[in-house]
């Protein structure tokens, strides 16, 4: 049986620089969904379903990241979603973990905004490759140059433009696609572009002049000129090295580009790759069945302690009812009803392959971070914890619920949701986050999935650090002197709770031979 390829792909981008019109767009041109608007209605469905999570209701918006998976000319793609607030979780850095490669997607009228930085910053660290994807040129927008030079700048890249926008906004008068050298062009009332590109020798094919207005041409034709001399030229290499990126054109909302875009991640990105891992980095091609959990989901229905966890299968072929050992508990679980997550419905898979996504429903036993495996022989590395951002204080309003308060903080420590802090003095445990969104998301789980009241209150504490040493009695030395600001972590591990980022590097400064770590890796 030969397998089809996978592109497993993220796509990141800054709140309402379009991501769900071009998810709809893609799953749609994957034949996915049918009808446009589906992905939008479909998280207003998961919303009302899952009151637990009233923040989605309240602020419109999803906190949980899915997978959607479509087929097209005989590729399958994953495609992961990144939650698109301007708060972070750590789920959506570590869902970049689980990524081949990368959709930028930018607003014409915007250029690259803080979240688009931030979410590249992630995909760098992991030389994630990057298309990027100019949406809205069919409104106003700034000039293709200022854009282009705004992305080789501002992330340090080599830009190479794929296709040409005639004109925006009202004077939009199509995509030139300069390496097929077609026109896809405006049709109709909606101005949308129906699927027909039209093709031309080159950019110097009189044909232009039947199609295009004068002013419109002889820009289309300078413009292209210019850019083609002044960018780097396309090289796949480069791209899949995360040095270069291919930079297309379009509109999502009126169907410019999308198809380019299905075809440059066929053709140009990259297949799974090898995982970091110890002893030895997976390599795809290996038989044994490999993956790691980077994200756990509770409570899809509030009545249901039950929890998908996403693993990222890294080799092997996996089949329903095997057996697959997790690193964190080392105790063999089967895997009798893995899920598959299609557009509209999920399903059961009996077959999952490299670069597929698997849901794995438990009852708390996987946890982010963990490896399973067949034979529990090897582990991946390099699924950070960041050092948290905000410090709170968790007030509880009624001292007989301690029980479950800790059990809520240990499970959201678990999924990754937020992380929790026991201080070696004192009853007054901490939680930390990457953003405040978190915090909210907190409240709300511990009202209504554990009917705990509790408050926050500001820390005495700004950052945390992961400490260790090379000799146990540094490390003893340095907790002795520094008891009041020590803690553990979910996992017992030390950390030194700082005042400020300047007090951590005075400390470290005082205690050369105590290692400070911003991230832990699992
Ligand atoms: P997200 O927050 O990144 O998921 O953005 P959405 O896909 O929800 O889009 C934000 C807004 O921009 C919506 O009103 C969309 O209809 C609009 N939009 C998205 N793509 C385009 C486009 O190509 N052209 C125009 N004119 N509007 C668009």
């Amino acid at each position: 049986m030969t397998i089809s390829p996978r592109r497993t792909f993220a796509i990141i981008s800054h709140p309402d620089a379009g991501k769900t019109t071009l998810t709809e767009k893609l799953l749609y041109f994957g034949g996915a969904i049918h009808l446009a608007g589906e992905v939008k209605a479909r998280g207003a469905n998961r919303r009302a379903r899952s009151d637990w999570m009233k923040i989605e209701q309240q602020r419109g918006i999803s906190v949980t990241s899915s997978v959607m998976t479509f087929e097209r000319n005989g590729i399958t793609f994953n495609l992961l979603d990144t939650p698109g607030h301007e708060d972070f979780s750590e789920d959506t850095y570590r869902t970049l973990t689980a990524v081949d490669s990368a959709v930028m997607v930018i607003d014409a009228a915007k250029g690259i905004e803080p979240q688009t930085r931030k979410l590249f910053e992630v995909c760098r660290l992991r030389n994630v490759p990057i298309i990027t994807f100019v949406n809205k040129v069919d409104r106003e927008g700034r000039a293709p140059f200022e854009l282009l030079d705004e992305v080789a700048e501002m992330l340090q890249l080599d830009v190479c433009p794929m296709s040409w926008p005639v004109g925006m906004g009202g004077e939009f008068e199509g995509v030139y696609d300069l390496y097929a050298n077609t026109l896809s062009r405006p049709e109709g009332d909606s101005r949308e572009y129906l699927g027909k590109p039209i093709p031309f020798t080159d950019l110097n094919d009189p044909k232009l002049a039947d199609i295009l207005t004068p002013d419109g041409l002889e820009k289309l034709v300078e413009e292209a000129e210019l850019a083609q001399g002044g960018y780097a030229a396309f090289d796949a290499e480069s791209y899949r090295a995360g040095n270069l990126t291919p930079v297309y054109f379009g509109s999502a909302l009126k169907d410019f580009g999308v198809a380019e875009l299905i075809g440059a991640l066929a053709d140009y990105a990259p297949e799974p790759r090898p995982q970091p891992a110890e002893p030895a980095p997976v390599s795809p091609d290996g038989t044994e069945v490999t993956g790691f959990v980077f994200k756990v989901q509770a409570n899809m229905d509030p009545n249901h302690r039950d929890r998908i966890a996403f693993m990222r299968l890294c080799s092997g072929v996996f089949k329903r009812g095997m057996k697959l050992t997790p690193s964190g508990s080392g105790k063999p679980i089967a895997v009798h009803s893995p899920i598959l997550f299609f557009a509209q419905n999920r399903e059961l898979a009996d077959e999952a392959f490299p670069g597929d996504i698997i849901g794995i429903p438990n009852h708390g036993t996987l946890r982010v971070g963990d490896t399973l495996s067949e034979k529990a022989d090897v582990r991946f590395t390099g699924l950070p914890n960041f050092a948290p951002e905000i410090l709170r204080r968790v007030v509880l309003k009624d001292f007989a619920k301690t029980k479950q308060l800790r059990k809520a903080l240990d499970d959201m420590a678990e999924e990754g949701v937020t992380q929790v802090f026991y201080p070696d003095i004192g009853s007054n445990w901490i939680i930390g986050v990457v953003g405040q969104l978190q915090l909210e998301v907190l409240l709300s789980r511990l009202d209504a999935e554990y009917k705990v009241a509790a408050g926050l209150e500001p820390a005495p504490f700004d950052t945390a650090r992961w400490v260790s040493a090379a000799e146990p009695a540094d490390l003893k030395d340095f907790m002795d002197q520094n008891r009041g600001a020590m803690a553990k972590d979910r996992d017992g591990n030390p950390v030194f709770l700082a005042k400020s980022a300047w007090e951590v590097g005075y400390i470290a400064d005082r205690y050369a031979k105590v290692k400070f770590a911003a991230t832990r890796e699992r």
